[in-house]
């Protein structure tokens, strides 16, 4: 740490940061006990990182200080008219004892994208990625080394301006905090079984599918109780016009597996506006292709879904995202009826692609595609 302060730190050219060590960080003892069992979401690390942005002033005061409650004035625009958007991505230890973050870079465009939707102030995406590497460099000794752990970075932003009036705020925060967290399967990887969400949708055209922003997954909450209810672990969610073409699964990317022979083509809901661009998905469409798998991007309906798995050319369905990876689907209910996708059992191509990229992730195998952001 004191390198760190020894050195004049900057997050880009025009914004210095302020590093200030936490006086009290976790003893080692509790943050070991913490990282064998660190859970999702539950355990922070010692710092945060905050910038501020103001009208006039634009990007400002970038802090690397003590992990720490906020103060906010009760009239705070986010707490009324939920201008807020975030990010969620991970950094790794690698094998050879380096520490990264996985696209760092594409998170950055696309919280800029998000901001641009809610009428807030794209943080530059140079500051976005330095944010990240500054934090995770000085919180390095939370990033977990077991299996597929991983130190998850939660980037966000809200408007902080008193002012009951609507319009975009004029102040807002941007913050980035980081927590250790464990295999969503600490038990190997088992399907899932989902409902298609008939009663309720996610986003609609014109709307604000395409922004990781908080009020999507307000809006998701009571669809999530109903499946649950149904016995179900997740909600899918159909297009908001027709109810047919299915669009993702809870925070989630959905790919759908066909086989007739020795041909694979996997299948994807195209972004049409409605959906969120994950970076899982992305990059699962470039490892497909070099499988040599067909891989498209388009419509995909719910009938489709249900004829195809009861032929037999659906072998396998899978949803993907930041914190879970991959996560097979056995079984879908509906106010139509059940059905199940091969023998409900995660397919060979799901678990192929998923141990492929957790090797890429902890650098285990090359990164062909320049994902891996080393962290120094
Ligand atoms: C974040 C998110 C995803 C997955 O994106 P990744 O970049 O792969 O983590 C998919 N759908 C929704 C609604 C999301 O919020």
């Amino acid at each position: 740490m004191t390198d760190i302060l020894a050195r004049p730190t900057q997050l880009t050219v025009d914004l210095p940061l302020q590093v200030t060590p936490s006086a009290s960080p976790v003893d080692a003892v509790r943050r070991a006990q913490i990282l064998a069992n660190p859970g999702f979401g539950q355990h922070f690390t010692d710092h945060m990182l905050s910038i501020t942005w103001k009208r006039g002033e634009g990007w400002h005061d970038a802090q690397l200080g003590p992990f720490a409650p906020l103060q906010l004035h009760p009239s705070a625009a986010v707490l009324h008219y939920s201008q807020t958007i975030f990010e969620g991505l991970k950094a790794f230890n690698l094998d050879d004892g380096g520490l990264a973050a996985f696209r760092p870079d594409a998170n950055a465009a696309r919280f800029a994208r998000s901001a641009a939707r809610l009428a807030m102030p794209g943080l530059p995406e140079d500051a976005f990625v330095a944010a990240v590497e500054a934090l995770v460099s000085i919180d390095r000794a939370w990033v977990p080394s077991g299996g597929d752990q991983s130190l998850y970075l939660r980037p966000f932003m809200f408007a902080t301006e008193a002012f009951l009036g609507v319009r975009p705020a004029h102040e807002y925060l941007c913050l980035f905090i980081a927590s250790p967290s464990a295999s969503y399967f600490p038990q190997g990887v088992k399907p899932v079984t989902v409902w298609l969400s008939e009663d309720y949708i996610r986003a609609a055209p014109g709307g604000c599918g395409a922004a990781k922003t908080g009020g999507n997954y307000a809006a998701s909450l009571l669809a999530q109780e109903q499946a649950a209810a149904e016995g179900c672990d997740q909600v899918v969610w159909l297009d908001s016009v027709e109810r047919s073409a299915v669009e993702e699964m809870g925070g989630m990317n959905l790919f759908f597996v066909f086989r007739d022979g020795d041909q694979v083509e996997l299948v994807t809901p195209e972004l049409t506006g409605t959906l969120l661009a994950g970076i899982t998905r992305d990059a699962l469409i470039t490892l497909a292709g070099e499988h040599g798998y067909e891989v498209s991007e388009r419509r995909i309906t719910v009938t489709e879904w249900r004829e195809r798995a009861a032929a037999g050319s659906l072998t396998e369905v899978f949803a993907c995202g930041t914190a879970a990876v991959i996560t097979p689907i056995g079984k879908v209910r509906s106010t139509g009826g059940d059905f199940t996708i091969a023998e409900g059992d995660p397919g060979p191509i799901t678990t192929a692609l998923r141990e492929e990229l957790l090797a890429i992730q902890h650098g285990t195998v090359a990164d062909r595609h320049g994902w891996i952001h080393r962290i120094g």
